[in-house]
């Protein structure tokens, strides 16, 4: 090991030998062990070290561990709420104790703090706007990149029009502060049970013509999946009062019935076909999981969030044998801790030991770039080096 920074040894001109536990271009699979050679500031060449050795003799090597790969993207947060302390609570706890109970540190400032947090870690961002005027602070910047998605809520059918109009309104205004290589709107209906069946359909069906990437969360909580069977339970005998009407089959215009889920719910609708990226899908049954993969949607998942607020555990290996494109997402630092995708990456792997650390790498860099509809990275010969590819710099 050495004491040189990484800046100073690509300025040096005898090329060095990055060495990983880990390595990931963007192109093809994640690989372990792996290596970059960088000469004059540039890749020379990737691949596993007894190879790079072998064609590179001179090269000094640093063995600098973990992984070699493009920043991970955080694919699901909530940036105004990254001033926010970090608690670990039951669901139904959390809510209260933490987002309600913290609520004045919520919006613009806190945004523009996680924003700063993501910037510096050149990580790009899904984030779910609450406040349009986030969308003001954050769509002209240009140290990031992502969709930031505009929530809407509404859980009575007659708001549905009046929501939707000012949805509309809101996007229109927004869109001519979004610029060729940066920030893109995007629309997110918050929930299955928050926003009724006309306003998902309206929204929906508006973000498929005009093109807008959009976010729902669906199967948080297990009490999803019995409000579904059962039109009753904890996440409805939680809901404001006054805001929702009186009976849950109001907001979803059918009946309950044991066999419908938040998923096979959505398909129905028609708003699955719409290709909207699910975030958590954490409570779902095998048919769940098909009609998502029959639909073509992706899912982000959110590991620490899911563990921290006894959510349950994503079935990822099952999801992935369906052929599904999973992402990482923090959430927000209230329930996730941090905004570093390497920090829900490391969980990821410690929670699904069983899984390829591979395929969890790969999911963070190549399938959060494709959930935000972002250019793949890459690290390849001939292009520059940039000293974010090393998740842990050298000792
Ligand atoms: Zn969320």
């Amino acid at each position: 090991m050495t004491s040189s920074s990484p800046a100073d040894l690509s300025a040096d001109h005898s090329p060095v030998l990055y060495t990983a536990d880990f390595l990931f271009t963007g192109m093809g699979g994640a690989q372990s062990p792996g290596g970059v050679v960088v000469s004059r500031g540039t890749v020379a060449a990737t691949g596993h070290p007894d190879l790079l050795r072998q064609n590179y003799p001179q090269a000094q090597e640093i063995a600098v561990g973990g992984v070699i790969a493009p920043p991970p993207v955080n694919a699901h947060t909530h940036l105004d709420m990254s001033a926010y302390g970090f608690q670990a609570l039951p669901y139904f706890r959390w809510i209260p104790e933490v987002v309600v109970a913290q609520k004045e540190l919520r919006g613009v400032t806190a945004a523009q703090i996680g924003a700063d947090t993501l910037a510096a870690l050149r990580q790009p961002v899904g984030d779910i706007v609450w406040d349009p005027a986030v969308l003001e602070a954050l769509l002209p910047r240009e140290d990031l990149s992502g969709v930031l998605y505009l929530e809407v809520l509404g859980p009575k059918p007659e708001q549905a029009q009046e929501r939707f109009g000012r949805l509309r309104e809101e996007i229109d205004r927004y869109r001519r502060l979004e610029r060729p290589s940066g920030l893109r709107l995007g629309v997110s209906p918050h929930a299955t049970y928050t926003v009724s069946a006309p306003l998902l359909r309206l929204v929906s069906d508006y973000a498929a013509g005009e093109g807008l990437p959009m976010q729902i969360h669906v199967a948080e909580h297990p009490s999803e999946l019995e409000l579904f069977a059962t039109g009753a339970g904890p996440l409805w005998e939680h809901r404001i009062p006054g805001l929702s009407p009186e009976n849950f089959a109001e907001v979803i215009g059918r009946v309950p019935e044991p066999d419908l889920t938040p998923v096979r719910y959505l398909d129905e609708l028609g708003v699955l076909h719409r290709r909207p990226t699910l975030v958590h899908m954490v409570n779902v049954t095998d048919e769940d999981i098909v009609r998502v993969a029959q639909a073509g949607c992706a899912v982000v998942t959110c590991p620490r969030s899911n563990q921290h607020l006894e959510c349950g555990r994503f079935r990822w290996s099952d999801f992935a044998a369906a052929g599904i494109e999973i992402a990482l997402g923090t959430d927000s630092v209230a329930s996730g801790e941090t905004l570093d995708a390497r920090d829900e990456l490391a969980f990821a792997q410690a929670l699904y030991p069983q899984m390829d650390p591979r395929l969890l790498l790969r999911a963070a860099v190549k399938g959060g770039a494709r959930v935000l509809g972002l250019k793949v990275p890459t690290i390849r010969r001939g292009e520059p080096w940039r000293k974010e590819y090393l998740w842990s710099g050298p000792a």
